[in-house]
């Protein structure tokens, strides 16, 4: 059985931080910033592309909740929501979570995405194989 559905049954602990009938949420170990938290679905689904519909929904809901409960708590207004599929993605536990990170004047904390420039034919090729119906 992989690690967090270990912890959905209690057999290893956590910081529980909020829970309902589908999701719980909890202070990841590594705090990569104070506060660091990971929602998790209760059934065991390995990433967003195989997380049935009826949960996504109920997702949108808790991410809220949490990020506000966060923000009144720990009197933050700052805040890194993130969700690693797949481990090229840099998914490590293959138990679908999403991350939540509190962010700091002085955290250590760096997100940071390249820019590779391409031309507007290539975007319009790629936005038609995106639309495109498969
Ligand atoms: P990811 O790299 O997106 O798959 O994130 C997995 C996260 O799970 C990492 O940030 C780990 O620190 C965290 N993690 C792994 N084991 C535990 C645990 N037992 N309790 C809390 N967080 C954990
Ligand atoms: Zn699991």
């Amino acid at each position: 059985m992989c690690i967090f559905c270990q912890i959905v049954k209690g057999e290893i602990p956590c910081y529980k931080v909020y829970e309902d009938d589908d999701f719980i949420a909890f202070l990841d170990i590594s705090q990569a910033t104070v506060g660091h938290t990971l929602i998790v679905p209760k059934i065991h689904v390995e990433n967003i592309f195989s997380l049935p519909l009826d949960l996504q929904k109920k997702l949108a809901i808790v991410i809220n909740l949490v990020s506000n409960q966060l923000k009144k708590t720990l009197s933050i207004s700052n805040l890194n929501i993130l969700n690693n599929n797949g481990p090229l993605a840099g998914q490590t536990v293959s138990h679908f979570h999403v991350h939540l990170l509190p962010r700091y004047a002085d955290d250590d904390l760096q997100i940071t995405f390249a820019s590779h420039q391409i031309s507007s034919t290539e975007f319009i090729t790629l936005q038609q194989k995106i639309l495109a119906k498969s």
